[in-house]
């Protein structure tokens, strides 16, 4: 049987592993023998009674020698327990817990996926072109990136329900649109109808936006109360689904919305996967054969959860045992949020005001690149043999003669993201395979400080940054020698000035010092640093500008997510105007331009022309309405989707547009979107619109000087409109 690996899951009725093969035009399934061992340490006594206990259940044990642990490269006596044939390692846990409470147990290889242990024990991944016979064999061949792939069908899913508003599990079933048709009639037409069209279509895909939360979940419902026997997936049987839950990371609270995978078919919730968005069903097959993780469930995954599912593969290809660890999660989405908050990374303060003619440089994956090259990893940190790195600032010795097992799994990524931009076939698809890639390394350094990964290290995740401001500091004094002005820096990236001339040069000697690749990414016609409000200070990661000749803004309101499109739109009308400015006092000729536009935004919010679906504030809420004390735009609008049965979680977003912002009533304050609002606070929306345009307008001194007063007197426009107005 030859084919690519489509999806692989374990069958707990038939003791056996499913695979489903995607042959040249079917899909085929087998059913697998596979008998996950798992292990046990303890004492010599401990052994015995532990052994005693699995042997009358059937189960055969073993005494073996093996490396338990990653700090050590010692191996002990062990037992090792396999069971008679596939068996849910969720039954296994409650004896797991029996005795671990002990103290004198440790149970190892007990919490790894089954899938992705199957995958690894017979060394083939997901989508790659294998033969089945009395064993696994991979037909692939050539390079590691131009691998085969097969074709598979694709189909859309969407299902209307008879309700205006939103889309409730009670309402009646209208219509299902399904790879672009549409199904109508009565709900059992539609049903029965439906499955004919799977089974002719036979999709090894099904995208849906939201289906998680609701198009799969009301399908199987709506079949169940009409008695129609709906395969949504290749088989009959569906995996136990997983409700919807919330979680607290970081001080955050994050939503994990339900999973309804199906069986032999894919289902991709598009909405509700990252990797998606970011890298289409080429970046998800790339992710998946990398990580071994079925690309069904890696979908709804974070990059940094796969970082955590390749450090397993790395250990256990090395000969460790992986011991069973309690609340391990790997429902990591806030390293990036964390990346960009770490101040760990920034040195320089930011040269406030407008320059022009500015260089950017930038580390190309600096903090992947830093593990790699200086060998950082829980189990090389703190070493004792006398050949080893010192981290700066923080006098951590790094052992140089034993490799990592983080840099092991980082080094083959960064190598791969190179291969792909190195090619000249410009691709679509290997762009999104990079992209993913490009995600995975941002998210690994963050791992390494998440107290629930399994391999977590912090005292790995300060030296990462240790070194990062001290390659930063190098780059920048070796540009200063060269007689570059130093705009800014942080992070990976430096701002110069400066002769370009001498750019080749200045990247070159960056290289020989810090063992890392500074790139030119271009320059600004001008860019601006504006004064943090609270301590005068340059803003860290705010700045906006023209780079390559596209408008670029970090941290601004054009570029946070709860901004409403609106304001958004303004800031970058705004900066349009300015975009061919060639120095500071150019701003002044466009003064009277640009009080033009934002009169015309006011008279715009003032005479309500503008749609409020465009003033929407799109919110995640961090508590229940209780929860809050006083009436905010917050607990207005939770306590209204309350009120029309749509009670949202903490974690869950919110939309609504201010209506009343002075008013403490619930139903008045704000107006969620789902109540429909037609009108909405002028005044409110005006002193926003003030916020918004100051925000890029305050740094240009000459404007103040010239317009200020003016421009203040506008404000004065803003008076409250009538309340008859309003409603
Ligand atoms: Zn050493």
């Amino acid at each position: 049987m030859k084919g690519w690996i489509l999806d692989l899951y374990p069958d707990f009725d038939k003791g056996k592993m499913t695979v489903w093969l995607r042959g040249k035009k079917r899909c085929y399934r087998l059913k697998e023998d596979y008998k996950p061992t798992f292990y046990v340490r303890s004492d010599e006594r401990g052994l015995k009674k532990i052994k005693n206990y699995y042997d009358k259940r059937d189960f055969s044990t073993n005494f073996v020698k093996r490396k338990t642990d990653i700090y050590s490269d010692r191996e002990e006596k062990i037992l090792s327990v396999t069971p008679q044939d596939l068996f849910d390692p969720r039954d296994q846990l409650d004896a797991v817990r029996f005795f671990e409470g002990f103290e004198r147990y440790r149970f190892y290889n007990v919490d790894i996926p089954l899938d992705q242990r199957f995958l690894i024990e017979n060394e083939i991944k997901p989508f790659s072109l294998v033969k089945k016979d009395n064993g696994w064999r991979s037909l692939e061949v050539g390079s590691d990136i131009h691998y085969s792939k097969p074709q598979l069908r694709k189909a859309s899913l969407n299902v209307e329900v008879k309700s205006t508003k939103f889309r409730k599990k009670d309402d009646d079933l209208k219509a299902v649109t399904f790879n672009g048709q549409e199904i109508v009639g009565d709900e059992t037409s539609i049903l029965k109808e439906l499955n004919d069209m799977l089974e002719k279509k036979d999709p090894d895909i099904i995208l849906t936006s939201g289906g998680n939360s609701f198009d799969i979940p009301y399908l199987v419902r709506k079949a169940g109360l009409n008695g129609v026997e709906l395969k949504l997936g290749r088989e009959k049987t569906f995996h136990p689904p997983r409700k919807g839950s919330w979680y607290e990371s970081y001080g955050k609270v994050i939503y994990k919305p339900p999973f309804y995978p199906l069986k032999g078919r894919i289902h991709i919730d598009t909405k509700n996967s990252f990797l998606y968005r970011e890298g289409k069903i080429d970046g998800l097959i790339e992710a998946s054969r990398i990580s071994k993780v079925p690309i069904q469930r890696l979908s709804r995954r974070s990059p940094g959860s796969l970082i955590n599912a390749m450090e397993v593969e790395r250990a256990l290809k090395d000969g460790y045992l992986i011991p069973w660890k309690k609340n391990i999660s790997e429902d990591f989405k806030d390293s990036i949020h964390l990346l960009r908050a770490d101040r760990g990374g920034h040195i320089f303060e930011p040269k406030v005001g407008f320059h022009t003619d500015v260089i950017k440089l930038d580390f190309a994956s600096m903090y992947p690149s830093i593990i790699n090259e200086y060998n950082l990893s829980p189990e090389t940190l703190g070493c004792s043999c006398n050949d080893h790195y010192e981290v700066p600032e923080l006098g951590y010795l790094v052992c140089k003669r034993r490799r990592g097992m983080i840099p092991k799994v980082v080094a083959p990524l960064i190598e791969r993201r190179q291969k792909y931009k190195g090619l000249k076939d410009k691709n679509e698809f290997f762009e999104k395979r990079s992209k993913v890639l490009k995600w995975l390394l941002v998210t690994c350094f963050g791992y390494t400080g998440y107290k629930k990964a399994r391999f977590n290290s912090i005292e790995v995740h300060e030296s990462i940054t240790a070194y990062g401001r001290e390659i930063l500091v190098e780059a920048a004094e070796i540009a200063q020698k060269m007689d570059f002005e130093v705009i800014h820096g942080i992070v990976d990236s430096l701002w110069l000035k400066g002769d370009r001339e001498k750019i080749p040069d200045l990247l070159e000697k960056v290289k020989q010092k810090t063992k890392l690749e500074l790139e030119y990414e271009g320059i600004y016609d001008w860019v601006v640093f504006p004064k943090n409000n609270s301590d005068g200070v340059g803003a860290l990661n705010h700045y906006y500008g023209v780079f390559e000749g596209d408008i670029e803004l970090k941290g601004l309101y054009a570029k946070r997510s709860d901004t409403p499109e609106y304001f958004k739109e303004v800031q970058r009308e705004i900066l349009k105007e300015l975009r061919d400015i060639s120095k500071e006092e150019d701003v002044e000729q466009r003064f009277e331009d640009l009080m033009k536009i934002i009169e015309g935004k006011r008279r715009e919010l003032m005479n309500r022309e503008v749609d409020p679906k465009k003033l929407s504030f799109t919110k995640t809420s961090s508590k229940r309405a209780e929860d809050y004390q006083h009436m905010t735009e917050m607990k207005s609008a939770l306590t209204q989707y309350e009120n029309i049965g749509y009670a949202r979680s903490p974690g869950q977003t919110v939309a609504y547009v201010v209506t009343d912002s002075e008013s403490s009533s619930a139903e008045e304050k704000v107006k969620v979107m789902e109540n429909d609002p037609q009108l909405y606070d002028t005044s409110y929306y005006v002193d926003y619109l003030y916020r918004v345009v100051e925000e890029v307008l305050a740094p240009f001194e000459n404007l103040k000087m010239r317009g200020g007063s003016r421009y203040n007197k506008t404000k004065k426009f803003s008076s409250k409109p009538s309340k008859t107005l309003k409603y």
